[in-house]
């Protein structure tokens, strides 16, 4: 499934840098997804929770900030809005060299680690 192999990527990814700062959980994780990344949020949700489980990303939210898809014509230089199906022809000039300038990414832009202190304190006394 697309979904899971995106969500253990992310998961990977922000196990690294929890390691790097010493951090114990994950609070959100935002995640920014293009209209052609061919990412289903529901199914990406479903699988990122069934694959946080035992990882510090247990209880995490995953957040998606869409990005609309964007791409300029070469010979005229008019920018558009692809959508969904992709429309790749210029509605200017109806040429087909295009140039995609948004909408395939599929990265991480933050990470709110958890607020550990309480965490440990309730760990240490239970
Ligand atoms: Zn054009």
């Amino acid at each position: 499934m697309h979904e899971m192999s995106i969500a253990l990527a992310v998961i990977e990814q922000v196990e690294q840098a929890a390691a790097e700062h010493g951090a114990q959980a994950v609070e959100e994780v935002l995640l920014q997804v293009g209209e052609l990344a061919g990412v289903v949020p529901q199914a990406l949700d479903f699988c990122y929770e069934l694959a946080c489980a035992d990882t510090v990303l247990a209880g995490s939210t995953l957040t998606v900030e869409p990005v609309a898809a964007r791409a300029r014509c070469v010979d005229c230089g008019r920018e558009w809005a692809v959508g969904m199906p992709p429309d790749l022809a210029c509605p200017g000039c109806g040429g087909a060299r295009t140039e995609l300038l948004a909408g395939r990414e599929l990265q991480i832009l933050q990470v709110r680690w958890a607020a550990d202190p309480v965490l440990a304190r309730a760990d240490q006394e239970g």
